[in-house]
C-alpha cells in the first residue's frame, strides 16, 4: 500500500540563544537530513539517547516547528510549506502523546474541557454529543467518565497519560506521534500503557511514530525501528531483525546497555565512553566516531552516509563500504 507518511531529507536547525537563520550564529542541527516513510498501520520506533534529535523530528513531521529544509507528505500532500489554515484538516489527522502527561495538561482545565478541547478547535461535536463522546473517550483508556468534571492534579501520572491519550483520539487521528509516552511512568505500569497503544492502534487503524531512549521499550510496539545519533539515522531496519543483529556500533552500544537475562550469553560487551558530543560544535566525519570502537581514519574525513546493506537493512557507517 501507499505510504501515509513520507520524510524526505528533513532538516531543522535552530540558532543558538535563538533568532533566525543565517549570517554567522551558530546553529544545533538538530535533525539533519532524515529521511524515512511509515506504512498505513506501521509503528517506527526512533531510538537514541536524549538530544539525537528525536522529539524534534516528531515535531517538525508535524509541523510544531517549522521544517529548515526537507519535505513532508501526508496520504500523498505536500505539507512541508502549508500555512496555519491550509494545515488545519491536516492538524486532525496528526496528533502527539507526550512525555510529561502532567506538563502536557493544562492544570486549569477539567479533564473533561481538556479531552474535548481538539473537537471544539475542529468544530466536531458541541452539546450533548460533545459529553457523550468525552465520556466514551474516557471509558476507552480505561477511565471513569465521572473524571470529566475532575482536574489533572486529581490523578496518577498513568491516568494522566491515559487522559493525553483519550485527548489525541478525540478528532479520530490517522497518525500520532508518541513522544517517550511511557518514559515518565511507573515500570509497573509501562507495559499497560503500551499495550493499549496497541490496541488502540488496531481499533482506529492508526499509524504511529514512537519514540523511546531505550531500544526495550520500542522491541515490543514496533514494526521497525530507526536509531538517532546527532540528528541523522544511522542505522534502520525491521524491529526484530535490529534488535537481535544489530550492524552500526552505536547500535550495538545502545543494546549492550541493556541488561541481559543470562549474563554468561555471548556477547560483545560496548560501553558508551562520555557523552553525546554537542550539537553545536558536532565531530567531522562519521558523527559517533568519538565513542566509536572501530573508528578509522576515514571516520574523521568522510561523513558515511545511509545505505542498504540488505533488502530491510540501511546503516551509515564506513564498516559497510
Ligand atoms: Fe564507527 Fe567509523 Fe562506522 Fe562511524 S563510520 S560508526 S566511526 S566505524
Ligand atoms: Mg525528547
Amino acid at each position: 500500500s501507499e505510504p501515509i507518511l513520507k520524510v524526505e531529507h528533513l532538516k531543522k536547525y535552530f540558532v543558538a540563544g535563538g533568532g533566525f537563520l543565517g549570517g554567522n550564529q551558530r546553529v544545533i542541527k538538530a535533525v539533519d537530513d532524515v529521511s524515512f516513510t511509515l506504512l498505513p498501520g506501521e509503528t517506527l520506533g526512533l531510538v537514541g539517547e536524549s538530544g539525537c534529535g528525536k522529539s524534534t523530528t516528531g515535531r517538525t513531521v508535524l509541523r510544531l516547528y517549522e521544517p529548515t529544509d526537507g519535505r513532508i507528505i501526508f496520504e500523498g500532500a505536500d505539507i512541508t510549506n502549508l500555512s496555519g489554515r491550509e494545515l488545519l484538516p491536516y492538524r486532525r489527522k496528526m496528533q502527539m502523546i507526550f512525555q510529561d502527561p502532567y506538563a502536557s495538561l493544562d492544570s486549569r482545565m477539567t479533564v473533561g474541557d481538556i479531552v474535548s478541547e481538539p473537537l471544539d478547535i475542529h468544530h466536531l461535536a458541541s452539546g450533548k454529543e460533545r459529553e457523550e463522546q468525552v465520556r466514551s473517550l474516557l471509558e476507552r483508556v480505561g477511565l471513569k467518565p465521572e473524571y470529566a468534571s475532575r482536574y489533572p492534579h486529581e490523578f496518577s501520572g498513568g491516568q494522566r497519560q491515559r487522559i493525553g491519550i483519550a485527548r489525541a483520539l478525540a478528532v479520530r487521528p490517522r497518525f500520532i506521534v508518541c513522544d517517550e509516552p511511557i518514559s515518565a511512568l511507573d515500570v509497573s505500569i509501562q507495559a499497560q500503557v503500551v499495550n493499549m497503544l496497541e490496541d488502540l492502534q488496531e481499533e482506529f487503524a492508526l499509524t504511529y511514530l514512537f519514540i523511546a531512549h531505550d531500544l526495550s521499550m520500542v522491541k515490543h510496539i514496533s514494526t521497525r525501528i530507526g536509531v538517532m545519533y546527532l540528528g541523522k539515522l544511522v542505522e534502520l531496519g525491521q524491529s526484530d531483525q535490529l534488535y537481535h543483529d544489530p550492524q552500526h556500533p552505536y547500535t550495538k552500544a545502545l543494546l549492550s546497555a541493556i541488561p541481559v537475562p543470562n549474563p554468561k550469553a555471548k556477547k560483545e560487551r560496548i560501553v558508551l565512553q562520555g557523552d553525546v558530543p554537542s550539537p553545536l560544535n558536532p565531530p567531522s566525519g562519521c558523527p559517533f566516531r568519538t565513542r566509536c570502537p572501530h573508528a578509522m581514519k576515514v571516520c574523521a574525513e568522510v561523513e558515511p552516509r545511509l545505505q542498504n546493506i540488505s533488502d530491510e537493512r540501511q546503516v551509515a557507517c564506513h564498516l559497510f563500504r
